[in-house]
Order: C-alpha cells, then sequence, then structure tokens
C-alpha cells in the first residue's frame, strides 16, 4: 500500500537471511526509500582492496583512517531499474558482491571509525523518515526509535544455497555451494561477536525465522506487518 505516513522500518539479520530481498520489496510497495547499508560497508571494503589496504586478512587501520576522506558512497537506478551502489561516483555494484569483498568485508565492518562514519551517514539518509533500511545494526543502533524492527534469520545451509541459486542465475559459477556455507558461517561468527554494535536482535524487535518460507511468503508476511502497523497508528 503506498502511504503518505511517513515512517521507518529496520530490518537486521543474519547473512543472506532474505532481508535486503524482504526490505527492497516493501520500500517499493510503500513508495519509501530503500537503504542498503551492507553495500556500503562493502564498498569501503572494495576501497580497501583496491588500495592495497588489506593483506594476508589485515586490514591496514591506520592507512585507512587516514584515507576515509577519499571514500563516497552514493546509490542510483540503473538501467534495469535496480539500485548500484556507487563508489567515488563508480558502479561498483558487481564487484562488492563478489567473493573477495564478501570474505574481506566483516574485518572492515568490525573498524569503529568505519562504522561511527557509516552510522552518520544512515541516520543523515533517515532524518526524513520513509526509510526501508536493512542491515546488522539498524534497529539496535542506527535507527533505535524506528517504528517497525524486523530481525530474520533461518538455518546457514538454507541461507548458502539461496546465494548459491542467485550466484549461478548471474552467470558466476567460481565458487562452489561449500565455499559459500563457510563465508556465510564465517560472517555470521564475525558479526555477532565483534566489539562494535554487534549483530543482535533489539529487544523490541520481531523475530522472523525464515527457514520454512518462500520470498514470497517472507515478503507478504512484511507486507502485513507494515499495514497493520499503519492501520493501528
Ligand atoms: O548485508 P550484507 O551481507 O551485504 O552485508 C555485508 C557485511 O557488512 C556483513 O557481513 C557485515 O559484516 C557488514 N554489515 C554490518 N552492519 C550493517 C550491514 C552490514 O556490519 N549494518
Amino acid at each position: 500500500m503506498k502511504t503518505k505516513k511517513k515512517i521507518n522500518v529496520a530490518i537486521d539479520g543474519t547473512s543472506s537471511s532474505g532481508k535486503s530481498t524482504m526490505a527492497k520489496a516493501l520500500a517499493s510497495y510503500a513508495g519509501y526509500t530503500y537503504i542498503d547499508t551492507g553495500a556500503m560497508y562493502r564498498a569501503v571494503t572494495l576501497f580497501c582492496l583496491q588500495n592495497g589496504l588489506i593483506a594476508d586478512g589485515k586490514v591496514d587501520v591506520e592507512e585507512l583512517e587516514k584515507r576515509m576522506g577519499e571514500i563516497s558512497i552514493s546509490f542510483k537506478i540503473n538501467k534495469n531499474g535496480g539500485q548500484s551502489t556507487c563508489l567515488n561516483g563508480v558502479d561498483v555494484e558487481k564487484e562488492i558482491r563478489g567473493l573477495e569483498v564478501s570474505n574481506n568485508v566483516s574485518l572492515v565492518a568490525a573498524i569503529a571509525f568505519v562504522r561511527h562514519e557509516m552510522v552518520r551517514q544512515q541516520q543523515a539518509m533517515a532524518k526524513k523518515k520513509g526509510v526501508v533500511m536493512d542491515g546488522r545494526d539498524i534497529g539496535t543502533t542506527v535507527l533505535p526509535d524506528a517504528e517497525i524492527k524486523v530481525f530474520v534469520t533461518s538455518s546457514a545451509l538454507v541461507r548458502a544455497q539461496r546465494r548459491y541459486a542467485e550466484m549461478l542465475a548471474k552467470g558466476d559459477t567460481s565458487v562452489t555451494l561449500d565455499d559459500i556455507v563457510k563465508n556465510v558461517e564465517m560472517r555470521d561468527h564475525l558479526d555477532s561477536t565483534r566489539k562494535e554494535s554487534p549483530l543482535r536482535q533489539a529487544p523490541d524487535a520481531i523475530l522472523l525465522d525464515s527457514t520454512p518460507l518462500t520470498i514470497e511468503g517472507q515478503r507478504q508476511w512484511l507486507f502485513d506487518l507494515f499495514d497493520n502497523y499503519l492501520k493501528t497508528h
């Protein structure tokens, strides 16, 4: 239901749990802006890889801190009508979804000054409301006052199978299902054990275990929650 009423919706959860698919669908259903915060951490990671700031699984934190001012992240609508992430004006949507970025992003996302800067930008984007934002710390840290908060998870295998099918559909045959299961488990571990705003369900977030649901079912669940909120507030 497209609506003039503007609220903020925070969707957090584990890697590849379908949260971005749900969030995007809700944004288009409600006429809201979708913000993919994972893409922002991925873009910072790509900047690090492009500039030799990651070696042997370690980030050159001092150098990155000096160069944070050189990183500008934005979103644009691409020719397919989808959203592309831009790093310093260049469309990097494809590069940020590859396994090299996926394997390093949780290291970069654990750095406090990186998080502070991303959170600052995310809060500015949501100031006028009418935003559906997905990530790991949206309900707890970025938008603690969001009117709707959802925390999505499902089994690691189901999540890896979904990501694998997506990659195959895009013609990417460079990775195996096993690589993806390992990546999903590693990111869950790093994301939930880091010191700085770890992946955690906000006390007032609604938990959705998407294991038994199709993507369509997951989408509908969120639309119903949203419509119900508007009806009752
Ligand atoms: O959502 P996506 O899987 O693209 O996010 C990539 C990574 O970015 C996550 O594994 C996590 O390390 C980091 N992230 C984060 N906080 C967010 C969004 C993503 O730490 N709000």
